[in-house]
């Protein structure tokens, strides 16, 4: 909006309302004074022509006789009498042939001839400073004469200009009165509106929205401070769901940087700070040259812990490691989950590695001992790989790395033990590397081939079967264990075309086998877990068997643990029609997991393998036989066969035997071999003979039931 006077607006409402009032009341009154002083000149001018003309009158009708008689002496008398109204300046009595009959005239009238018009005979006419009177003079209804009298405005003026001073007098007293009053007035418009402006000011400077302002009208300005109340109070509701939204946002802002740098299992920060603690570490070291160890921790079977007690339990276990773990460091090391179940320690300020050791060793004695998950007693062990900065290394990437390569060497040196970093290790992070590199081209470049080793039964120790065992002939490497590439076939997905491969060989060689052999040769082929969630693993099972001709009481499966505790309606689906085609099906490396006798029971499982750990201390080792023990007497509850795996001495063999258990294997009896050296084997053991015959010979022991005798009874 623009302003009539935008000069106006740098004052004060109550100065702009005062002078509005004040120029208002001054007009007012200046205009009155003006009227009033019109009307008095008005009316004192015919007030005049009025009192002129009643002695104009007078005169005319005293003057008749002297004009009658021409008597201008009388006549002068008469006009002379004038004298006494001070108005009148001069008077002439003219004959009807407009000569000067008598004539008055006052001392101070201004001189000059008397002279009257025609026009002029009966009325007045006036001047800025008189008035001019002229009325005819009759005697008996004939007009005899003109009576002209000037009068003198001055004393009109004069009256005029005294009432002028009175009326602005009383004008400016009006004024001075008004001014008070509205004074008075104006504070009922002004002093709310200033009111409110300091209000607004305060709310601004303080930003206190709770201030609100009294509403004392039911005017406008009344509406004005209530909507000014309304205002601040949706403000302070705003501002109040704002300053919410700001702390749920910090909130928020807290939780995702918390989830950014720390882990939600253990609650213990992640890799990303634990980059920075590092980092900060090694500057510091820098600084007091003193050694930095950077820890390697990872959990030994930790993925069957998760995989057959699942994840809830494989959470907890990780939250109750990292409590153990954190309860042995000292308030300045720093502890991070860098992994699934990889824990990373930086330890500062050390003088030497056997600092770092004897940490480690704490940290591993933390772990010892039975747990109890969820009912379940779990045992769980810790591998460690320590590297020094800046002793192995002065690069951050590289010190990680050491301390990787030194863990795997101390899971390769049998779990459950620590690993200072070495510099010969340093090929080993790159020999996985090109590990997997290498795996992929494998299968094309037929590096792999099998190995078996003889399943031998109790009694008798005969050779029943063999356990296909995959090798790969590395070109440079040379050969390298399952054990080192298995797992990282699994991860990356690999042992699904691999696995069949070793299915469709070992099976071609147990028909190869078997066709030549007077007993049956039972051919037991590993299965990765990965391998048995395929969708379509059965039918490719049964197309193997059918495409090589193998019985399928030939070939039993060796499944993990894990994949019992997967426990879903697909997996018993899978393994009962396994089962309903007469394929067996067993529990490899038993023991190791977390599957009971409940869960046992739920599968169509024919055979337990106890696992080789169990084994390698038998006989003496008390708490292994009572395993192994326990483990057959729960197998032959459930009507189950038992095969020992790892059996290394005689007295291993003696001990099994009479334990009643089934089946053993191990170095013992026969390392795996190329099958080459297990039908030399075989024959040597008259398994094998050439046949004439071309039925298969297990069939015929099978219908004559002989064969029940080298069988082990599921
Ligand atoms: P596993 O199925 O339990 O196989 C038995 C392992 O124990 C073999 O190791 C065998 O060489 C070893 N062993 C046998 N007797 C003795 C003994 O008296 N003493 C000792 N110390 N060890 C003995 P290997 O061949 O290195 O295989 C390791 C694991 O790799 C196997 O354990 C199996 O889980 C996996 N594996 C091997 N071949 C395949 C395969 O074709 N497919 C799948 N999925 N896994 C395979
Ligand atoms: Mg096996
Ligand atoms: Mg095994």
């Amino acid at each position: 909006m623009k302003l009539a006077f935008p000069e106006m607006g740098r004052y004060s409402i109550r100065t702009k309302l005062l002078t509005i009032n004040f120029v208002t009341i001054g007009t007012v009154l200046f205009l009155l004074t003006i009227i009033l002083q019109g009307i008095g000149f008005v009316s004192g001018r015919a007030v005049m022509v009025e009192d002129m003309r009643a002695q104009v009158s007078m005169i005319a009708s005293n003057s008749t006789a002297a004009l009658v008689f021409n008597d201008p002496r009388a006549a002068n008398e008469i006009l002379s009498a004038l004298r006494a109204s001070p108005m009148v300046r001069r008077a002439a009595l003219f004959t009807l042939d407009r000569q000067v009959f008598a004539s008055y005239q006052r001392d101070t009238a201004e001189a000059g001839p008397m002279i009257i018009s025609t026009e002029n005979e009966n009325g007045h006419a006036f001047a800025l400073s008189y008035l001019d009177i002229y009325q005819n003079v009759f005697v008996e209804n004939k007009r005899v004469g003109i009576l002209y009298l000037r009068a003198d405005m001055k004393p009109l003026y004069l009256r005029l200009l005294w009432n002028g001073v009175i009326v602005s007098v009383l004008a400016l007293v009006a004024l001075a009165v008004g001014f008070v009053v509205l004074n008075r007035l104006q504070r009922t418009i002004s002093l709310p509106i200033i009111h409110l402006a300091d209000l607004a000011r305060q709310v601004s400077e303080k930003r206190d929205y709770s201030i609100r302002s009294p509403v004392e009208s039911a005017d406008e300005i009344g509406e004005l401070a209530k909507s000014f109340n309304e205002m601040l109070k949706q403000i302070q509701t705003r501002d109040a769901e704002l300053a919410h939204e700001l702390m749920e946002r910090k909130k928020a802002e807290q939780r995702l940087d918390h989830l950014a740098n720390y882990d939600t299992v253990t609650g213990l920060p992640n890799r990303y700070y634990f980059n920075d603690r590092l980092s900060m570490a090694l500057s510091r070291s820098n600084q007091s040259h003193e050694l930095v160890a950077l820890m390697f921790l990872d959990l030994d079977n930790f993925k069957i812990v998760n995989d057959t007690l699942g994840h809830h339990v494989g959470d907890e276990l990780l939250h109750y490691v990292a409590h153990r773990l954190q309860a042995v460091l000292r308030p300045g090391d720093a502890i991070c989950r860098v992994g699934g179940d990889e824990f990373a320690i930086i330890l500062e300020n050390l003088t030497d590695a056997s600092q770092a050791e004897m940490v480690a060793h704490k940290c591993m004695k933390s772990l010892s001992g039975a747990m109890d998950f969820s009912g379940h007693g779990v045992y769980i062990s810790v591998s460690i790989g320590i590297s020094l900065y800046p002793q192995d290394t002065t690069d951050m990437h590289e010190l990680l790395k050491n301390a990787d390569t030194a863990m795997y060497h101390a899971k390769a040196k049998g779990k459950n033990t620590c690993q200072v970093f070495l510099s010969e290790m340093k090929g080993m992070a790159q020999k996985r590397l090109t590990l997997e590199t290498n795996l992929r081209r494998a299968i094309e470049r037929n590096e792999f081939h099998l190995h078996y080793q003889p399943l031998i039964q109790f009694p008798g120790r005969e050779i029943v079967g063999v356990e296909a065992l995959i090798r790969w002939m590395h070109p440079e490497l040379g050969v390298v264990n399952p054990a080192d590439f298995i797992p990282l076939a699994e991860e990356t997905g690999l042992i699904i075309p691999i696995g069949a491969w070793v299915l469709q060989t070992a099976c071609e060689q147990a028909k190869a086998w078997n066709d030549m052999s007077l007993e049956p040769i039972i051919m037991a082929v590993n299965l990765s877990g990965r391998q048995f969630k395929e969708k379509n693993i059965v039918a490719e099972i049964l197309s193997v068997l059918k495409k090589t001709g193998l019985d399928p009481r030939l070939l039993e499966l060796e499944l993990t643990e894990s994949i019992l505790m997967e426990n879903d309606s697909s997996t018993i689906a899978k393994m009962r029609e396994l089962d309903r085609a007469g394929i067996r099906l067993s529990v490899d490396d038993f023991g190791t997991g977390y599957s009971s006798m409940t869960t046992l029971k739920n599968f169509p499982i024919s055979i337990l393998k106890v696992d080789r750990s169990f084994v390698r201390d038998l006989p003496d080792d008390g708490d292994d036989a009572a395993i192994t023990e326990a483990i057959i007497a729960m197998a032959k509850s459930l009507k189950l066969s038992v095969t020992a795996e790892g059996v290394e001495t005689e007295e291993q063999a003696l001990y099994l035997e009479e334990k009643s258990c089934n089946r053993c294997q191990g170095f013992y009896f026969s390392r795996p071999a190329p099958a080459l050296e297990i039908t030399a084997k075989l024959q040597k053991s008259n398994a094998i003979k050439i046949q004439e015959n071309k039925i298969p010979l297990y069939q015929r022991l099978l219908w004559d039931g002989s064969h029940r005798k080298r069988r082990p009874n599921p």
